[in-house]
């Protein structure tokens, strides 16, 4: 759980009105160490109220647009989101193909030498059974 980031300071560092939607699905995102699906993120936020998925997906979309979230591909082809900007710097994920969790490594968990000319990106997932699932 990430204590040190307050939602709306974030949406407002980004030039981005903090709307009650955004607070509400930054602040979710911002409350794991894995990078979580749209369904999970509407069941982490429903006891709030309802939010309808258009409207989430309307909010993620803005909130990866600014920098605040990044969009990953889990191992089961879905897609899962978790924090990012300044505050959280690139890191790499480990699926557990049992429970597929999608979770988030330190940002130099993983080394990868992309000493090849041209590259922008590295994108490196790890796939195995997180320590939960090996008991
Ligand atoms: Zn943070
Ligand atoms: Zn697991
Ligand atoms: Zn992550």
């Amino acid at each position: 759980m990430c204590s040190r980031c307050d939602p709306k300071a974030l949406l407002a560092e980004s030039g981005l009105k903090a709307t009650a939607q955004r607070v509400r699905v930054l602040g979710a995102v911002l409350a794991f160490q894995e990078a979580l699906s749209p369904p999970a993120l509407l069941a982490a936020i429903r006891w709030e109220g309802p939010m309808d998925k258009v409207t989430l997906y309307r909010t993620l979309e803005s909130l990866e647009a600014h920098g605040l979230i990044c969009r990953h591909e889990a191992g089961d082809g879905s897609v899962r989101y978790c924090a990012a900007g300044p505050d959280h710097p690139q890191h790499h994920h480990f699926f557990c193909q049992r429970c597929k969790r999608l979770l988030c490594l330190e940002p130099d968990a993983v080394r990868v030498g992309a000493d090849v000319p041209g590259v922008e990106q590295v994108v490196v997932r790890l796939d195995g059974t997180c320590a939960d699932c090996r008991g």
